[in-house]
């Protein structure tokens, strides 16, 4: 513990955390030696695992990037914490990420963006890009983050990482900061599948606090990662490699898949007709979502309150202008407006409509395949500034991720090599519940 919080500290300049809690790790550290002579250890016990900044704490601050909540310590802990405290984890600190989780660089975050350890001028992507950044550069072994449309994987990705996004329901939200409730999930990132495993067998789980939880029986993540992958079948949607991929990328996702198909695998063009849709579908459900669920920051219960209010409308319209940054007041008004009367029709209901029908594309190449790979990100790692000022850009990077979320599957990115020499993932895409399968899978390369 005290190995990475000397890290942590040596490199703040890649601003990869905003809360460092050093007095308390200290503490866990020292409950989890404990545990250890005690031979009650878990796998876990004494291993700093940093949280991304969206899971509530107790006692210690959870900004979810935002000025909103810069003074907001939350008074319980979220599920996924809870767990890894009875795992006997260590939390060394809580991870920088894009403002309520709405970005694709870290740019958004009120507290500055992250940079990425492979070059300090590029983004470490998002919104999950504290995590994906301070696991590149070794200052905690592994940690949280949380994926709506890419979050995980993405930044994984841009940062030489492995992120797993796991099926909806499989990890509890209680406690996560939400964002857009039907499609976020928390699931874990660390150097390898074989961390990876580790951290999800603490995460998953049925939670009756969270009622989209699914109940089903958690598998042994690590008991099967050396099972052979010989005869698997895998299917490239023939719209991930379209022209929009840069063409360095789509040779290293060959590349990947040729050493797949060295290892038994077989490989078959699948087509996702619907995917196209993705974009302007997500945008609206994640933006109708969110402004809901941001309308609670009011400033009369919790989070930032304007100084002297003369009225409660003016109570709320300074607390709320004043405490959200440009892209959350974005998506609220867009959010506002898919969901305002005579609107829903023609915006909410028929961006759900398309995602029944992205949805079915994927039950429809699951059915044919065992699981289906592809890119993360049309690009790499693109300079910090290079697309804030143009949100259309930014959207546009969600390509290859956000389908996934719209339809629950599970998902994966992996290092598979190196464009410009910057970090590139692969994508791996399972059936529903199939995680077990997809860190298998993962190892056999890793
Ligand atoms: N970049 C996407 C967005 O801004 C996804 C973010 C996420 O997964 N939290 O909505």
């Amino acid at each position: 513990t005290q190995f990475f919080l000397d890290r942590i500290n040596q490199h703040q300049a890649l601003n990869c955390f905003i809360s460092v809690s050093e007095e308390s790790a200290l503490k866990q550290a020292k409950a989890a030696d404990i545990k250890l002579a005690k031979g009650e250890a878990t796998a876990l016990t004494g291993i700093p695992v940093a949280q991304k900044d969206i899971f509530c704490t107790q006692g210690i601050k959870t900004s979810c990037g935002s000025k909103m909540l810069d003074n907001f310590i939350a008074p319980y802990d979220a599920t996924v914490i809870e767990k890894f405290n009875q795992a006997g984890a260590v939390m060394p600190g809580k991870l920088n990420m894009d403002e309520f989780a709405m970005g694709s660089s870290n740019e958004t975050s009120y507290y500055g963006p992250v940079k990425n350890p492979w070059n300090l001028d590029i983004v470490p992507g998002g919104s999950s890009g504290g995590t994906a950044a301070a696991i590149s550069a070794r200052l905690v072994p592994a940690a949280t983050g949380t994926d709506t449309g890419g979050s995980i994987r993405q930044p994984a990705s841009l940062c030489g990482i492995t992120g797993l996004k796991p099926t909806y329901g499989r990890v509890s939200r209680y406690g996560m900061i939400a964002y857009a409730s039907s499609l976020d999930q928390g699931g874990p990132m660390a150097r390898s599948a074989e961390d990876a495993a580790l951290l999800l067998q603490t995460m998953a789980g049925f939670d009756p606090k969270d009622s989209t939880s699914v109940d089903s029986e958690v598998p042994d993540y690590s008991a099967t990662l050396n099972d052979s992958i010989e005869g698997l079948k895998i299917g490239l949607p023939k719209e991930f490699f379209s022209e929009d991929l840069n063409g360095d990328i789509a040779a290293v996702i060959e590349a990947t898949v040729n050493e797949y198909k060295k290892l038994g695998a077989e490989v078959k063009e699948v087509s996702m007709p619907n995917l196209k849709l993705a974009i302007p579908s997500y945008y609206v459900i994640a933006s109708a979502e969110c402004s809901a669920n941001l309308s609670r920051f009011d400033g009369v219960r919790f989070g930032y309150r304007c100084d002297k209010p003369a009225d409660l409308t003016d109570m709320y319209t300074r607390s709320r202008g004043e405490a959200f940054g440009p892209e959350v007041k974005r998506r609220i008004l867009m959010g506002t407006y898919a969901l305002s009367a005579g609107y829903y029709d023609a915006y909410y209901l028929k961006a759900q409509q398309v995602r029944r029908l992205i949805s079915d594309d994927f039950n429809k190449a699951l059915s044919e395949v065992d699981v289906l790979m592809g890119p993360v990100s049309p690009s790499t790692a693109f300079a910090i500034g290079e697309k804030s000022g143009d949100p259309i850009q930014m959207y546009l990077s969600d390509i290859y991720t956000i389908a996934i979320n719209l339809a629950g599957l599970p998902a994966m990115s992996i290092p598979a090599g190196f464009a410009d020499a910057k970090p590139v993932g692969l994508q791996i895409i399972g059936n529903y519940f199939a995680e077990a399968r997809l860190l298998n899978i993962a190892h056999q390369y890793q």
